[in-house]
């Protein structure tokens, strides 16, 4: 099990699905929450590289400085997570988008467009998000969350992981589309082992 957002792993195969999968589990039962501090938010982004190193530490002194600031953003970026969940948690068994949840998502990603520039890329340009204040830091993520959602022709279906305790999502990237879990070698080997104590118990 996941301590820390610097330690679990980024399964999901898009930083929107690791983002929503900071709850470990969210399957059988909820919890626990790995965005315990703003900290955790920040070290999470600089791993997914949506924030470079100089950027990052900008955010910590100021979330060491404006604690109460900190907590709000941290707030507000667990709303998104959750409207982030609840989207694609759905696709996995083909329901619509809650609009409640799409119109946060795109609320908040807006704000964020309205302030990303045009960067160098390894080749050609990227649009990309200047974050120098703490609120920003769920712009970043609600950006990717829509990224997700204008890719859906092009991309496979999120998943659900049905591993015990679990319910982390993820992109099948799978060759035959039917993956089960975020992790062949924990939630995949973990059900391995529980059906064959279940075939060999004796009758
Ligand atoms: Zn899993």
């Amino acid at each position: 099990m996941a301590t820390s957002t610097s330690e679990m792993r980024l399964s999901g195969g898009h930083p929107a699905l690791d983002f929503v999968n900071t709850v470990d589990s969210r399957r059988g039962r909820w919890g626990p929450d790995l965005l315990q501090s703003l900290e955790d938010l920040v070290a999470l982004a600089e791993r997914l590289d949506l924030l470079d190193h100089s950027a990052a530490s900008r955010l910590r002194s100021q979330a060491a400085s404006m604690p109460e600031e900190a907590d709000l953003a941290l707030t507000g970026a667990k709303r998104l997570r959750e409207a982030v969940y609840r989207l694609f948690v759905l696709e996995d068994v083909g329901e619509p988008y809650p609009p409640e949840d799409l119109g946060l998502v795109e609320a908040i990603a807006q704000l964020g467009r309205t302030h990303q520039v045009l960067e160098a890329a390894d080749i050609g340009f990227k649009w990309a998000l200047p974050v120098d204040d703490l609120h920003q830091l769920g712009q970043l993520f609600a950006i990717k969350a829509t990224d997700l959602l204008i890719e859906r022709g092009q991309r496979r279906a999120v998943r659900e992981c049905k591993g015990d305790n679990c319910g982390w999502l993820f992109i099948d990237h799978s060759r035959n589309g039917r993956r089960m879990w975020c992790s062949e070698a924990t939630c995949g080997s973990h059900s391995r082992v529980k059906r064959f104590r279940m075939r060999s118990k004796p009758r």
